[in-house]
C-alpha cells in the first residue's frame, strides 16, 4: 500500500514535469516515441553485460531503429580516467575527451557511432550535479534529498542523451550487479523512469547459470534470487537473457519463467562463444529483436536485414583458422595474468583484429614484458619470431629502457613497429639516443634531470601537475592533424587532414625537431598551427613501417571500419611474415 502511494505520489512529480517542458513549448513527440532499454546484471560480474547491450543496440539499429546507449558506472570517481587499467579495465576516451569506461568502447564499436560524455555517468558525476545545482539555488528552497532527487538528476541524463542523439531507442547499461548497495539509486532512477515512460520502459537482466562440476547440471537458482532481489527494488525483469558455458535446454527455460514470472520464450539462451561478434547473430537466432520489438510496441524492420548481413559477414571473418600473423604487444606491466591484460588493452586488441580480418589473417597477440629485456638484453632476440611490434600508451618509468631496446631491436632489424601514444614518445626518445647520439635523451616524465628532453610536458599541462588538478585535465579527445604527402600515414588514410583521440600530457620537444628530421624522422602528422608532432614515421624505403602517433588512433576503429593505420600496419607485417 505504502509503495503504492510514494509510485503514485512520484507518478504526479513526473507527469508534471513534464507537462512544465510541454507548456514552455510544443508536445515533445521524442517523449512518446522512445523506448528505454535497461540492461542489469544478475548472480555475478563479469559475464558479458556490456557486450549484451552493445549486441541489443546492434541489433535494434539494424532493424531501422535510432539507437543511443549509456553507461551507468557506480563508482563515486568523476570519470574513468582516475582509475587504474589493470584494475578497472581500459579508459575509454570520447570524441569530447571524456574518460570513460571501456564498455563504451563497445557501444560505439557495435553501433558505429561517437558517443559523448552525456551517454556516461557515474555516481559522482551525479552526486555533482545535484550539489552544485543546490548550491545555484536551482531547487527553490526545497531539502534536497538522495530520494528522488539524485534519480531525477539520473533521469535527466538519461533524457539528456536521447534528445541528443535524437533516439528512439535508448539502452541504458546499470553496472555491477543487482542486490549491491552501490547501483540501488540508478535501479530507483529505472523504477522512477517506468512510472513517468510507463510501457516504454523495459528491463533486461543478464544472468550467470553456473555449472557445478561434481553436480553436472545447470543451475537456476541463484538467477531466481537475482530476480527477487530485483523484484524488491521494484523491479521485473522483462527478459533473461542467460549466460552459460552452453545453450540453456527448455526445462531451465521453464523452470526460469516459472519462478521468475516471465514467459519461457523471454529466457534468452546466450552460451559463451568463441567470438563476441557472434553474439548479435545468436540473439537474432534466438529470437530476441522480434520479441524486444514485439513487448515494447516498436515497428521495427526484420531481423535479416542489410546492416545485420554485413555484420554476419564479418562476425564469420573472425573465425579465419589460418594465415596467422604474429603480433607482440610490449609494455611494461603484462605479468598480471591474460584476463587483466586483455581488458587493460581493449580498443588496441579489437583494432588489430578488425585490421586482420579485413586483411584475410588471424591476429595472434603475444604480450611481452619489457622488464625481461632489462633483465637479459639476449632475451631481445626472441622478437625475431614475431611479424609486427606494437608499444601501446601508457606513463611513468617502469620498463620504460626495455622498450627503448626493444624499438631499437625493431628498427634496425626492420621488423614492422606501431607506437601508440607513449609508444611514438618512446620512438622520439630512441632515434634521439641511437641515431643523433643524444645518449641522455628522455622524456621529462621519466627523468626531468636529463640533458636532452626531446619529449616535454606540454605548455599548458605545468600548472595543472604543479597544483596536482589532474582529474580530466590531460589534452585529451579529438583535434585534427595535417598529414605530410606521400608519408606511410598520408597513403594509409587516403586524407591530408584527420580527426584522432588524444590523452596526453607530454610531446615532442620541437627544439629537437629539425635535428630530428635531419637525421631521417619525418614527422608526417602535425597540429594545425604546426606546432604539436602528432605522428612520426621513418621512410618506407628506409623501414617496411616504422611509425609512431601522439593520439590513440585505437579508439576509432571499428568491425565494419578498421582503422587504416592499424591496416596498413598489418599489411607490413603479413609482408614481414616469418
Ligand atoms: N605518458 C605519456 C603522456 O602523458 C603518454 C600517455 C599515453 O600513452 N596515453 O604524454
Amino acid at each position: 500500500m505504502e509503495v503504492f502511494q510514494v509510485s503514485s505520489l512520484l507518478f504526479v512529480i513526473l507527469k508534471n514535469r513534464d507537462m512544465k517542458t510541454k507548456d514552455n513549448g510544443k508536445k515533445d513527440s521524442k517523449i512518446i516515441d522512445c523506448k528505454y532499454i535497461f540492461v542489469v546484471g544478475g548472480v555475478i560480474s563479469g559475464v558479458g553485460k556490456g557486450v549484451t547491450a552493445s549486441s541489443i543496440a546492434r541489433i535494434l539499429s539494424d532493424r531501422g531503429r535510432r539507437v543511443t546507449a549509456i553507461k551507468i558506472d557506480p563508482y563515486i570517481n568523476i570519470d574513468a580516467g582516475t582509475m587504474n587499467p589493470t584494475e578497472h579495465g581500459e579508459v575509454f576516451v570520447l570524441d569530447d575527451g571524456d574518460e570513460t569506461d571501456q564498455d563504451m568502447g563497445n557501444y560505439e564499436r557495435f553501433l558505429n557511432i561517437n558517443l559523448s560524455r552525456t551517454n556516461y555517468m557515474t555516481t559522482g558525476r551525479v552526486y555533482q550535479s545535484v550539489i552544485e545545482k543546490e548550491r545555484n539555488l536551482e531547487y527553490e528552497g526545497k531539502c534536497v534529498e538522495v530520494v528522488p532527487h539524485i534519480p531525477l538528476e539520473v533521469i535527466r541524463r538519461i533524457e539528456k542523451a536521447r534528445d541528443e542523439a535524437n533516439a528512439n531507442v535508448v539502452i541504458i547499461e546499470i553496472g555491477g550487479t543487482v542486490g549491491e548497495y552501490q547501483n540501488m539509486l540508478f535501479l530507483e532512477a529505472a523504477r522512477m523512469m517506468r512510472i513517468k515512460h510507463q510501457k516504454s520502459v523495459f528491463f533486461v537482466m543478464v544472468s550467470y547459470l553456473p555449472i557445478p562440476s561434481k553436480v553436472g547440471e545447470m543451475k537456476t537458482k541463484p538467477t531466481q534470487y537475482a530476480v527477487r532481489t530485483l523484484n524488491a527494488s521494484g523491479i521485473q525483469p522483462d527478459i533473461i537473457i542467460a549466460r552459460s558455458k552452453v545453450a540453456l535446454d527448455d526445462k531451465r527455460k521453464e523452470k526460469l519463467s516459472m519462478f521468475c514470472n516471465i514467459p519461457a520464450d523471454h529466457v534468452i539462451s546466450a552460451p559463451d562463444m568463441d567470438s563476441i561478434y557472434d553474439i548479435p547473430v545468436n540473439f537474432e537466432k534466438e529470437g530476441l529483436g522480434d520479441m524486444i520489438c514485439d513487448t515494447v510496441g516498436m515497428t521495427c524492420g526484420v531481423g535479416d536485414n542489410e546492416g545485420s548481413r554485413k555484420w554476419k559477414k564479418f562476425a564469420q571473418s573472425t573465425h579465419i583458422k589460418n594465415k596467422e600473423v604474429k603480433i607482440a604487444i610490449i609494455g611494461k606491466y603484462f605479468n598480471t595474468g591474460d584476463f587483466t591484460l586483455s581488458d587493460s588493452y581493449l580498443s588496441v586488441i579489437e583494432a588489430i583484429k578488425y585490421s586482420a580480418y579485413s586483411s584475410g589473417s588471424k591476429p595472434i597477440l603475444t604480450w611481452i614484458s619489457s622488464m625481461d629485456f632489462e633483465k637479459d638484453p639476449k632475451k631481445l632476440k626472441e622478437l625475431s619470431k614475431y611479424d609486427g611490434i606494437i608499444v601501446p600508451g601508457g606513463f611513468g618509468s617502469r620498463g620504460i629502457e626495455g622498450i627503448l631496446k626493444a624499438i631499437e631491436y625493431a628498427r634496425k632489424n626492420k621488423i614492422p613497429y606501431f607506437g601508440l601514444c607513449y609508444g611514438m614518445q618512446l620512438l622520439v626518445i630512441e632515434y634521439a639516443r641511437n641515431v643523433l647520439k643524444l645518449k641522455d635523451a628522455n622524456t621529462r616524465e621519466v627523468n626531468p634531470n636529463a640533458k636532452d628532453i626531446v619529449i616535454d610536458v606540454m605548455e599548458d599541462q605545468k600548472a595543472k601537475i604543479e597544483n596536482k588538478k589532474l582529474g580530466g585535465s590531460m589534452r585529451l579527445g579529438s583535434y585534427d592533424a595535417h598529414l605530410k604527402k606521400g608519408t606511410i600515414a598520408n597513403i594509409a588514410y587516403k586524407a591530408s587532414i584527420i580527426s584522432e583521440r588524444h590523452r596526453h600530457r607530454y610531446e615532442v620537444n620541437n627544439d629537437y625537431r629539425e635535428r630530428l628530421e635531419k637525421q631521417g624522422l619525418v614527422f608526417s602528422g602535425v597540429s594545425p598551427d604546426g606546432k604539436l608532432c602528432e605522428i612520426a614515421e621513418l621512410p618506407q624505403d628506409k623501414h617496411p613501417f616504422f611509425l609512431g602517433t601522439q593520439f590513440h588512433p585505437e579508439f576509432k576503429a571499428r568491425p565494419l571500419s578498421p582503422h587504416p593505420l592499424f591496416t596498413a600496419f598489418i599489411k607490413a607485417c603479413v609482408k614481414n611474415k616469418k
